[in-house]
């Protein structure tokens, strides 16, 4: 596969690469995840203790053990607004590092939102609305997810009200627009609108577990509103693996039969569990090999300084409680400018994976990111999000690595989101006033000190 003009980077992609079932790999796992417990009784919760924020069809996903789940007809046809995505070969890039390695990129930016979001947002409220709900409340910390729920909801016709991360709100205004185009309404949290954010002052930078709170605060109290989130839980990873079987059946098309190494950023896990789980079902099936491997944050870093625990979702304790890898539910990121990896907690089901050793994990600064993010956008054309910097930078360290052994990797990542609404913080880092904050000893043990001791 010699270097060939840009045009020709894109794959043919045709309808019968998108797949009209969502892969749940938990059948597949050689022991089950721990369940979620009651956040007072510390028992297991039952379905019907999360009725009052999901729709049944959810939870059922949310529980399931069945391994495929059929992609309802209507949700297919949203798909198809922007689905299959595309899957890239970094030729330039690859060329520009002087690897032998191969490196491809499955870019989701091309979605309504502008990130991978919607292959969420779409089916969550697909059910809602089946299930007559009339209101969805949610919490954004970049804004991609309040963006991509708020597209949502206006194709269902609910309403959707968002509360984003005072910090990304101050400092994407535009983020706040698109949600209001496509029709949402807009808080800035801590707001004063809930108890949960009233706990805080007001001019606080906020956090991702603190807008949950006031989030599920408000869908608790209504019976015709619930709450959705876009990161974390099962049924979130489950839409998400649209991604990775995608992936798989375009590395086929291209004549790619095997994989070194799938690569993606983690915030709550949902992109990289939707890239990597099909992969990785392949691999337990012992038809590929490759290292499966997540990038996160130096700065919220919960799969490799975290503990694995039972903790909560959000800062103020309403949810139930998760055995994950985390930082402490109390925990506040500094405002790193990839607002979607700056939570506290790892999706239960991505620390599972971790801790059964199918997968591995390492963290990067964010100057090093950006370093990447630049070196991509000049070779490949398009400015990524700040959050898959993360994995495009150890990509671009194994490309190099390759350089000198001569192997020729193939390696895959999530180009998870654009980064067209994130100049700003491409601006700090070409005006050299971008710094890097890692998380000192202290820090992470008085963060860990508010986990509830259980398990
Ligand atoms: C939300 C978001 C993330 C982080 O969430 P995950 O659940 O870890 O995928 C990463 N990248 C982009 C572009 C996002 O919008």
């Amino acid at each position: 596969m010699a270097s060939s003009p840009v045009k020709q980077h894109k794959f043919l992609l045709d309808e019968s690469e998108m797949p009209t079932r969502w892969y749940n790999i938990v059948p597949d796992l050689p022991a089950p995840p721990p369940p979620p417990l009651h956040p007072g009784t510390h028992q297991p919760i039952g379905p019907e203790d999360l009725a009052g924020l999901f729709p049944m069809d959810l939870i059922a996903q949310e529980v399931s053990t069945e391994r495929y789940i059929d992609i309802p007809e209507e949700v297919q046809e949203v798909y198809r607004l922007w689905r299959p995505s595309p899957l890239y070969r970094a030729h330039s890039l690859e060329k520009a590092l002087g690897t032998p390695a191969r490196i491809y990129y499955k870019y989701e930016g091309v979605s309504p939102a502008g990130s991978h979001k919607p292959n969420t947002a779409v089916p969550q409220v697909f059910y809602n609305a089946r299930a007559g709900v009339k209101k969805l409340t949610t919490e954004t910390g970049a804004g991609q997810w309040g963006t991509a729920l708020a597209f949502a909801c206006s194709l269902f016709d609910l309403e959707c009200e968002v509360w984003q991360v005072g910090g990304s709100y101050d400092a994407k205004p535009y983020r706040r627009t698109l949600i209001e185009t496509f029709g949402g309404t807009v808080h800035r949290s801590p707001s004063r609108l809930t108890e949960a954010g009233r706990a805080f002052p007001e001019d606080h930078t906020g956090s991702l577990g603190i807008a949950i709170s006031e989030a599920v605060e408000v869908a608790a109290q209504r019976e015709d509103t619930k709450y959705a989130l876009g990161s974390v839980l099962n049924h979130v990873l489950l839409h998400q693996t649209v991604i990775g079987e995608e992936a798989l059946l375009q590395l086929a098309k291209a004549g790619e039969t095997d994989v070194d190494l799938v690569i993606g950023c983690t915030g709550g896990g949902s992109n990289f569990g939707g890239l990597c789980f099909p992969f990785l079902r392949e691999k337990m099936a012992g038809r590929i090999n490759p290292e499966i491997r997540a990038v996160e944050p130096a700065s919220a870093p919960s799969l490799t300084r975290g503990e694995y625990r039972y903790d909560f979702g959000d800062t103020a304790g309403l949810t139930p409680l998760m055995k994950m890898h985390t930082l402490g539910h109390d925990f506040v990121p500094d405002p790193i400018h990839a607002g979607g990896l700056r939570y506290h907690g790892m999706a239960p089901l991505i620390s599972h994976v971790y801790e059964l050793g199918l997968m591995t994990a390492t963290s990067v600064d964010q100057t090093a990111c950006f370093d990447a993010a630049v070196r991509f956008a000049r070779t490949e054309g398009i400015v990524p999000a700040p959050e898959p910097t993360h994995a495009l930078a150890v990509a671009i360290q194994e490309a190099l690595a390759c350089k000198e052994t001569g192997e020729e990797k193939v390696i895959v990542t999530a180009l998870c989101g654009h980064g067209l609404l994130d100049l700003a913080a491409y601006e700090a880092f070409l005006a050299g006033r971008m710094t890097d904050s890692g998380l000192s000893e202290e820090d992470l043990r008085t963060a860990l000190a508010a986990v509830p001791a259980i398990g």
